[in-house]
């Protein structure tokens, strides 16, 4: 190493990670991070790291998951649970304003100015708010709540050495590891009773945290380890997706006999776009108090599978399940790419393990395949 240069990577014995959660308090930043409740890995406030979810990992499957033990005491040793960041930058259910009858006069919600810091991002989820980004910060209509969080906020990244049988980030290009968008980066090591993560930062914020611990510098067999521990997560990962040839297969595909088997089985439930990372649709609501002295307006996530989210001068565009599903995969795999210049899936899985009759979009994208000789024998 050049006598000038720092090393990118130190060593964080497991004890320390407290006192960045210590750092982060001081500094104002309401910590979120991965814990257990109602039998899933769910992310919430946390003050110590007692409430990490140590030693569980989460088993996943089509329309599947449950909480296992693990043999070691890893506290990010899961991939990803129901919960996915968007929750915090863009809430659920957000009030927008409120108006009185008497003035007529609207006023606005005050801003939510919580500095959030996030523990435990995986890369994908990385990925996920990147593209949130596109469409509620850099896009024409930019929304200034989402804006002024998810700049505020301190992303502590995880890389993933546990992926779920559902995840295929690493055919999207989306994971395991995670290599920007964060302002630290650890990757849990556990071997022979020592617990300790290797430490990186890619920000003048993480630097600044960083440079207030004093940490020496990961050994090469640490960092070694560090990367065969990413190899062998992406070696893990059998479900796949070819996204040039998905978006390709979709577009040529509008009428095809598939989405109707597909309409059959979907339950329009929208479990699966309130799960995905990346969906960003809304209503809006008004609710007028008892009295009718004020009226609010609240906005809260919708999903192209209910009938309501494409009705438009009395009808409904989309009454269909096998339409309302062509219109989640076809926007999500093709023609999101069109608009903003990325595919909308960033291979998290979640729709499939939240799918109450196991869809897998990794599958169902390979029934638009033209069929040959050799697929059909
Ligand atoms: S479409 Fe499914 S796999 Fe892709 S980002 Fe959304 S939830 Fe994850
Ligand atoms: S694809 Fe599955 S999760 Fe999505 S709406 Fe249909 S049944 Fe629900």
């Amino acid at each position: 190493m050049n006598k000038k240069s720092k090393p990118s990577a130190y060593t964080l014995p497991a004890s320390q990670l407290q006192k960045i959660i210590d750092l982060l308090h001081e500094q104002g930043y309401t910590v979120i991070g991965p814990q257990r409740q109602d039998n899933a890995i769910i992310y919430d406030e946390i003050t110590s790291t007692d409430a990490l979810p140590a030693g569980w990992t989460d088993v996943q499957e089509g329309g599947t998951y449950q909480l296992q033990r693990r043999d070691d005491d890893a506290w990010f040793g899961y991939a990803v649970g129901p919960h996915s960041w968007k929750q915090f930058l863009f809430p659920a259910k957000k009030k927008l304003f409120t108006i009185e009858r008497e003035t007529f006069r609207a006023q606005a919600e005050p801003a939510d100015k919580t500095r959030y810091a996030f523990l435990g991002v995986r890369s994908c989820e990385l990925h996920a708010i990147a593209i949130q980004d596109k469409v509620f910060r850099d896009g024409p209509y930019a929304d200034p709540a989402y804006s002024r969080l998810r700049n505020n906020a301190f992303f502590i990244a995880v890389n993933c050495t546990e992926p779920a049988a559902t995840c295929f980030c690493s055919s999207m290009n989306t994971g395991p590891g995670a290599e920007s968008g964060y302002d630290l980066l650890l990757t849990e090591l556990i071997d022979s009773g020592q617990h300790e993560f290797l430490i990186s930062s890619a920000s003048a914020k993480g630097r600044a945290l960083l440079g207030k611990m004093e940490l020496p510098e990961a050994t090469p067999a640490a960092r070694e380890r560090g990367q065969e521990l990413l190899a062998r997560a992406a070696d893990k990962m059998h479900r796949r997706m070819d996204a040039e040839k998905a978006r390709k297969l979709l577009l040529a595909n509008p009428e095809h006999p598939h989405w109707q088997e597909l309409g059959a089985r979907c339950l329009s439930c929208a479990n699966c776009t309130m799960v995905c990372p990346t969906c960003f649709c809304s209503t809006v609501e008004d609710v007028t108090s008892l009295t009718g002295d004020t009226a609010e307006r609240w906005r809260r996530w919708d999903s192209c599978f209910t009938m309501g989210h494409s009705y438009i001068h009395g009808g409904h565009i989309r009454s269909s399940g096998a339409a309302r599903y062509r219109q989640w995969l076809t926007h999500k795999l093709a023609t999101w790419v069109d608009q903003f210049g990325v595919s909308g899936c960033v291979g998290c899985g979640r729709c499939i393990t939240w799918c109450p009759v196991a869809i897998d979009v990794t599958e169902e994208i390979t029934k638009f395949e033209p069929v040959t000789q050799e697929t059909a024998a």
